[in-house]
């Protein structure tokens, strides 16, 4: 017992370091705890996207193949934050968590109560389908990158001397210090197609790379349109592996324009049911099709930016309107992204790289 208490403080205190020391090793399996059978359910986990859904999501597409309140969080060290409850005080966010031992596994994330006048340089790219089954529509042409190609890209990185990192690792390294690896970038997959886990994740897996895959969560182990999603279990898989898991929202709607109601919804459901059904801290949150910040009105974007750290993400990724890897601590839920497209050859790819 004592021994086994000894592992867990030593696990707790090390666990920081271990994130930031080496991105190629993974966490092995024992460090993810799975969720119960009886997760939240998601109205709509079957139903046919709905009216506002936007995007390269949309069903027409044709393809072959602290506490856990932020803003006003308190500030947290890393190797302390395991020890803060996993528990939203706001009445109308996230509800408490049932398995606390995840927080001992992965710690939640905070918010400095003051962020930092401070701008983090890393390459967020944004990846969608990797699959070498040819694309049936310019759309999905532009959203698919081959296996071939995607191994190409992840040979060149390694080539460059790039570092795969987390998100997670980006948050620690903006508002608590911790170092980073040399020339970190980050690795994101919108949307959870079932090539997710078929293709790029055995091509990570040969090169030592680790990524993060923004979910939407009604869609898991569906078929939409002619797209498949990943599964739970193929989820988990991802987990184990090291991989991480951000939200995509709920269905894949228009955050600019949908009901206040629903906009809750999308932010809240989409997070618990990831949360307790993979058992890992979700934080991040991808906007789908960027919005409300590539079309939308001044208000309907500070509307979600007041909502996001209510429902305890920490930070937010967008889709344009421009590209950077420049990223201003003061505005964790503005993260630019770099979008990988279709077709690219590799020159155009290193080119889309910081120098
Ligand atoms: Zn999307």
């Amino acid at each position: 017992m004592g021994r086994c208490l000894l592992l867990i403080v030593a696990f707790v205190v090390s666990a920081p370091v271990y994130l930031f020391s080496n991105s190629t090793h993974l966490p092995s399996e024992k460090h993810v705890q799975a969720a119960g059978p009886d997760a939240v359910r998601v109205a709509s986990n079957n139903s046919a996207p709905a009216n506002h859904m936007v995007g390269h999501a949309s069903t027409n597409q044709t393809r072959s193949s602290r506490d856990i309140v932020v803003g006003q969080g308190q500030f947290a060290r890393p190797g302390k934050q395991v020890l803060a409850h996993m528990v939203a005080s706001h009445s109308d966010g996230p509800p408490r968590h049932s398995s606390h031992k995840t927080a001992r596994k992965q710690p939640f994330l905070n918010l400095p109560a003051v962020l930092p006048n401070r701008v983090l340089n890393v390459p967020i790219l944004m990846y969608h389908h990797v699959s070498s089954i040819a694309a049936a529509t310019a759309l999905n042409y532009g959203l698919t990158v081959t296996d071939a190609g995607f191994a190409a890209q992840l040979s060149y990185l390694a080539q460059h001397h790039y570092h795969t990192v987390l998100l997670r690792q980006v948050f620690e390294a903006m508002y608590h210090g911790a170092p980073l690896p040399s020339h970190p970038i980050v690795l994101t997959f919108d949307d959870g197609y079932l090539d997710n886990y078929t293709d790029a994740l055995p091509i990570l897996r040969r090169y030592h790379d680790v990524a993060e895959f923004n979910i939407i969560s009604a869609f898991v182990g569906n078929t939409v349109g002619i797209n498949s999603y990943m599964t739970w279990p193929q989820l988990k898989t991802l987990v184990t592996n090291g991989m991480e898991i951000g939200s995509h929202t709920v269905d894949h709607q228009d955050l600019g324009i949908v009901p206040l109601t629903t906009l809750r919804a999308e932010l809240r459901d989409s997070r618990n049911l990831l949360q307790q059904r993979l058992g890992v801290p979700v934080q991040f949150i991808a906007y789908p099709s960027g919005e409300p910040f590539r079309h939308g009105d001044v208000a309907a974007e500070q509307r979600v930016l007041s909502l996001v750290p209510m429902y305890g993400y920490v930070g937010g990724l967008m889709d344009g309107p421009i590209t950077s890897s420049s990223h201003d601590a003061r505005m964790p839920f503005k993260l630019w992204r770099i979008r990988v497209s279709g077709g690219e050859n590799i020159a155009a790819y290193a080119a889309s790289l910081p120098a």
